[in-house]
């Protein structure tokens, strides 16, 4: 026993067949579903902010939006999924969730979908695509996220190769390199406050400020 399997032990609950299903079949495909600390963790703010709308970048198999439909019967998600093989899968689970009318899946490439096509005030934005492109992500579709609100981004260490010594495949470093370009970048940006945390694969929490807030505070100084 340790002090992780300790917290997963107390965390543990009984939980549907059906996702049982889904956490199977991810683990067979290597579909990098999010780990269950950083579920737990995403699910803990959802409840606590009380959002009822939210917007995820990388579907896969649905596995997280099912997840976090299931929380409540008023929250909405919209997700964007640009994998033909994951789309397939993906609407086969909200069906058989029967989550269609809460879950819209958007099927394109989330650096090409016209943003009109989405609401401008959701509660939550979870960044779980192209580890590469996180930066692009988050320049587009913060902007939809109400003040208040919040960006959740995940896979912050990348399965702990941002501490390897030596890598030895050329897009493999340079990844890496992205990776570390965006966090120290998150860590900076103005309009933002944003915490780390060393939780799943590393998970950012950044509360998006209020512009008019911010702008009437700056006049007065
Ligand atoms: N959020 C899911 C896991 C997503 S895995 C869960 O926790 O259950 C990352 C997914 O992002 C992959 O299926 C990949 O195809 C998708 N993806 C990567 N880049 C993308 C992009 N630019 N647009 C849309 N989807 C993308
Ligand atoms: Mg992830």
């Amino acid at each position: 026993m340790n002090r992780t399997v300790y917290i997963e032990f107390l965390n543990k609950k009984p939980k549907d067949e059906r996702i049982i299903a889904l956490e199977n079949y991810a683990k067979e495909h290597n579909v990098a579903i999010i780990e269950e600390e950083g579920l737990d963790f995403l699910k803990m703010l959802i409840q606590t902010k009380q959002a009822k709308k939210i917007l995820e970048i990388g579907t896969a198999i649905a596995y997280s939006s099912i997840n976090l439909a299931l929380l409540s019967s008023d929250i909405y998600i919209d997700t964007i999924e640009r994998d033909p093989l994951m789309i397939v899968e993906a609407k086969k689970n909200i069906a058989f969730f029967n989550l269609e009318d809460r879950i819209r899946l958007f099927e394109q490439d989330a650096l090409e979908l016209d943003v009109k096509r989405l609401s401008d005030d959701y509660d939550v934005l979870f960044i779980d695509a192209a580890k590469g492109q996180y930066r692009n992500f988050f320049e587009k579709y913060a902007p939809l996220v109400k003040s208040g609100g919040l960006i959740i981004t995940d896979n912050l260490v990348f399965h702990d190769l941002l501490f390897k010594d030596y890598i030895k495949n050329r897009r493999t470093r340079s990844l890496i390199q992205r990776i570390k370009a965006f966090n120290e970048w998150l860590k900076g940006i103005d309009g933002y406050e944003t915490y780390f945390f060393n939780i799943g694969d590393g998970i950012a929490v950044s509360i998006k400020g209020d512009e008019n807030v911010r702008n009437s505070s700056k006049s007065h100084k």
